[in-house]
C-alpha cells in the first residue's frame, strides 16, 4: 500500500548486523563501495536493455549510461543510472529485507582477522554480494531515488544504516536509480574527481556501459575477448579477471582465450581462480559465466554454460549466433547454447590435460584446490569419464622423487600405468584413514615384496570415485583388500623364490600346532568372521582381514555405516601368517590344553588389532580389559630383582 508520508521499516536482523560491521569495522578498501554501486548500475542497464529487446513496447529512447556526480560543498556523491529502476516493493525487498546468504558470516570472519594480513579475505568482499550495503562504508546517510521502467512516478528510500529505513513517493524522477551518498566526515576524498577517477580506472574499466564522471567518459569498455590473443596484454587479462570476479585480487592460475568461427561463432575468455572458496567453507560457488550475444550482455551469472563440476571457472562467452531476444529459459534449449557448452567443457578438460602434462607442478597446485570439485564430474558427466579419470590425482606407495618428504606426492592414473610391470592387469589401491595406517596394512605385504605400486586413498570420497570409475585405460581398478585382486605373473627367478616361500608357508600351515590354533580361533571368533585360514599373502605381518569377493571395501562400508546405524558390516575372512613368530609360538603352546583359554584370547585380540588398523568399529571396553589381562600375565611372569 502506497502513502504520501514516509513509511518506516526495519532491516532484516542479518542486514542490521551486516550494516553495523560495514560501517564500524571495515576501514580498508572503502572504495570498493563505488565499484559495487557502479556494478549494480551496470546490471540495471543490462536488465533494461534486455527487457527492451524482448518487448517492443518498451522504448530504449536515450543512451544507457552511468554517471557519478560529486558535490564537494555538500559532501554528497550521486551515482546515477537510467536502467530498469525499482518499484516501491522492490526497494523494500531488495534493499532491506533479503540478505545474501553467506555475506554476514564472511564479514564477521574478515572483521576478526588482522587487517594487514594478506590472507584477510576482505578483498573478496564483492564476491559475497555485500553489494549495495557497502554504501554504508562511506556514508552516514544513503538516499535511493528510483523510478521503475514500469511506473509513471518514483520513490525515495532513505536510511542512516542504524536499523531502519523509510520509503516515500518522490516526484519528477526519470527512469532509473540514483544512489545519493552523504559521505562520512573524514571521507570527502570521494568528492574529489582525481580520487574517483582513480577508483574507476582501477575497478570499472570493463563495465560494458559508458561511465561518466562529472560528464566526462572515464572507461574504455574495450571487449578484449574479440581481440586476437596476441594483442591482449597480461595487464588487460588481469584487469578483466578483476572485473569478472569483482576484484578477487588474486592472480588466476590460468586463463584460456578461445575464438571459433565455425560451425558457429564465439569468443571466450575463461579464468581459473587461485583458490577454491568452497574449500575455505564459504558455501557453494554460484557465480556462473557472463553470456553475451554480439557483445551485449544477455545473462549475468549464467550457470548452465558449464557443467556443475567446472563451476569455479570465471569468464565471458560472446557469440554472434545466439539470439538476443529470448528468455533465460528458452536460451537453455537453444542449439548453439548447448553446443557452446559442449565445446567449452571439452576445451577446459583438454587444457587441464596439457597443463598436467607440461607443467605438472602447476597442475598439482590446481588439483589441490579444485580436484575436489572436478571429481564430481565422474558422477555426472559420463561422456567425459575417461578424461576426468585421467585428471584425478592420488597418493601412492611408490617413492616418486627424493625431495620434500612433507609434501605428499600425487600421481595420475596414466602415469601409474606407465610404471606398472608387463602383465599387471589391474590398478591397485588401498583405502584407509591415513597414510600411516595404510603403510601398516598387512595387505600391502605381498605388494611391497613384489614392488607393485599401490595407490593410497585416504579420502572416502576418492574411494567412492574410484569404485565409480571402475576401470581406466582398459584396466580394472581394485582394492587390494578385496578378493578380486590378481597379481601379475612372476618371472622364473621370482617364481622360484615365491615357490620357496609358499612351500615353507604351506609346511608351516600343515603343522598340527597351526591346525589347532586355527580351530581355537574359529571357535572363539565364531560368526564374527566368515573364515579363519592360513594366509599366502602375508610375509611380515601376523594377520589380516580380507574382503570376501563381491563385498564392498572396508572403507566404503565404514562410510556407509556412519550414515546408517543399522548398516551391517559384511563378514570378512581372517588370515594368519603361519610363519610369524607370534603364531609359531602359539602353535607350540597349542598341544597343552591348559593354554586353550590364552590362545583364544590371543585370537580375539589379533582380530581386534586388525579391525583397529582398518579403522573399523569395535568394543573398546572389552579390548581394554583383555589387554590389561595380558599385561597382568606378563607382569606376573617377571621376577623382581
Ligand atoms: P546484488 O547486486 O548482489 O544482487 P545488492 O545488495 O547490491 O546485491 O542489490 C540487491 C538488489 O537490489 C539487486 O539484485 C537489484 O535487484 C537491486 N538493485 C540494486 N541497485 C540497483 C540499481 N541501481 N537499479 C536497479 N536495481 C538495483
Amino acid at each position: 500500500m502506497a502513502t504520501d508520508t514516509p513509511q518506516e521499516f526495519v532491516f532484516q536482523a542479518e542486514i542490521k548486523q551486516l550494516l553495523h560491521l560495514l560501517s564500524h569495522s571495515l576501514y580498508q578498501n572503502r572504495e570498493i563501495a563505488i565499484r559495487e554501486l557502479v556494478s549494480n548500475a551496470s546490471d540495471a542497464l543490462d536488465k533494461f536493455r534486455h527487457l527492451a529487446l524482448l518487448n517492443s513496447e518498451i522504448k530504449n529512447d536515450e543512451p544507457l549510461e552511468i554517471s557519478l556526480e560529486p558535490n564537494e560543498t555538500d559532501r554528497v556523491l550521486v551515482i546515477r543510472d537510467n536502467g530498469i529502476g525499482m518499484t516501491r516493493d522492490e526497494l523494500i525487498k531488495n534493499l532491506g529485507t533479503i540478505a545474501h546468504s553467506g555475506s554476514l558470516e564472511f564479514l564477521k570472519n574478515a572483521a576478526q582477522q588482522p587487517k594487514d594480513d594478506a590472507s584477510n579475505p576482505l578483498s573478496l568482499i564483492g564476491q559475497f554480494g555485500v553489494g549495495f550495503y557497502s554504501s554504508f562504508m562511506l556514508s552516514d546517510k544513503v538516499e535511493v531515488l528510483s523510478r521503475s521502467y514500469s511506473e509513471e512516478s518514483g520513490w525515495r528510500w532513505e536510511s542512516d544504516g542504524s536499523g531502519r529505513f523509510t520509503v516515500e513517493p518522490a516526484e519528477r524522477l526519470t527512469r532509473g536509480t540514483q544512489i545519493r551518498l552523504h559521505l562520512k566526515a573524514d571521507l570527502d576524498e570521494f568528492t574529489k574527481p582525481w580520487r574517483l577517477k582513480n577508483v574507476l580506472t582501477q575497478y570499472s574499466t570493463f563495465v560494458p556501459h559508458p561511465v561518466k564522471l562529472a560528464g566526462e567518459l572515464v572507461n574504455e569498455q574495450k571487449p578484449i575477448w574479440v581481440e586476437p590473443k596476441s594483442s591482449v596484454t597480461a595487464e588487460q587479462y588481469q584487469a578483466f579477471y578483476e572485473h569478472l570476479t569483482h576484484g578477487a585480487g588474486d592472480k588466476p592460475l590460468w586463463h584460456l582465450h578461445l575464438t571459433s568461427d565455425s560451425p558457429f561463432q564465439f569468443h571466450t575468455i575463461l579464468y581459473c581462480p587461485d583458490t577454491n572458496l568452497e574449500r575455505m567453507g564459504f558455501g557453494r560457488v554460484e557465480h556462473g559465466l557472463q553470456l553475451c550475444a554480439k557483445r551485449i550482455l544477455v545473462q549475468h551469472n549464467c550457470r548452465d554454460l558449464l557443467p556443475e563440476y567446472l563451476r569455479f571457472i570465471y569468464g565471458l562467452v560472446d557469440s554472434a549466433d545466439l539470439p538476443l531476444n529470448v528468455s533465460r529459459e528458452a536460451l537453455q534449449d537453444n542449439t548453439v547454447f548447448r553446443k557452446i557448452k559442449k565445446v567449452l567443457t571439452k576445451k577446459i578438460l583438454t587444457h587441464l590435460e596439457s597443463v598436467a602434462k607440461d607443467q605438472p607442478e602447476d597442475y598439482l597446485k590446481f588439483y589441490r584446490q579444485f580436484g575436489i570439485t572436478l571429481r564430481e564430474g565422474l558422477h555426472s558427466d559420463f561422456e567425459h569419464r575417461e578424461e576426468i579419470g585421467g585428471l584425478l590425482r592420488f597418493a601412492t606407495s611408490a617413492q616418486l622423487s627424493e625431495q620434500e618428504d612433507d609434501v605428499e606426492q600425487l600421481t595420475g592414473l596414466s602415469d601409474y600405468l606407465k610404471r606398472t610391470p608387463d602383465g599387471q592387469k589391474q590398478i591397485y589401491f588401498l583405502a584407509g584413514p591415513d597414510r600411516k595406517s595404510l603403510e601398516k596394512n598387512p595387505n600391502l605385504d605381498q605388494f611391497r615384496r613384489r614392488k607393485l605400486e599401490v595407490l593410497f586413498v585416504t579420502d572416502p570420497i576418492d574411494e567412492y570415485v574410484l569404485a565409480h570409475l571402475r576401470n581406466f585405460e582398459g584396466k580394472d581398478i581394485v582394492a587390494i583388500d578385496s578378493a578380486s585382486v590378481e597379481l601379475p605373473p612372476t618371472s622364473d627367478a621370482e617364481k622360484a623364490e615365491e615357490a620357496k616361500v609358499e612351500e615353507t608357508q604351506a609346511a608351516a600351515a600343515e603343522s598340527t600346532g597351526f591346525k589347532r590354533v586355527l580351530e581355537l580361533f574359529r571357535e572363539e571368533l565364531g560368526d564374527d568372521v566368515k573364515e579363519v585360514r592360513a594366509s599366502k599373502r602375508l610375509t611380515d605381518s601376523v594377520c589380516c582381514l580380507v574382503n570376501v569377493e563381491g563385498s564392498m571395501s572396508s572403507q566404503l562400508q565404514k562410510v556407509m555405516s556412519m550414515g546408517d546405524r543399522n548398516f551391517e558390516l559384511s563378514k570378512k575372512d581372517f588370515e594368519l601368517n603361519p610363519q610369524a613368530p607370534l603364531i609359531t609360538r602359539l602353535c607350540s603352546l597349542a598341544d597343552n590344553a591348559s593354554n586353550t583359554p590364552f590362545i583364544k584370547q590371543c585370537g580375539r585380540q589379533l582380530f581386534a588389532n586388525a579391525l583397529l588398523l582398518e579403522g573399523l568399529p569395535l568394543d573398546p571396553s572389552e579390548l581394554v580389559s583383555r589387554v590389561q589381562g595380558f599385561m597382568l600375565d606378563a607382569a606376573e611372569s617377571r621376577t623382581h630383582s
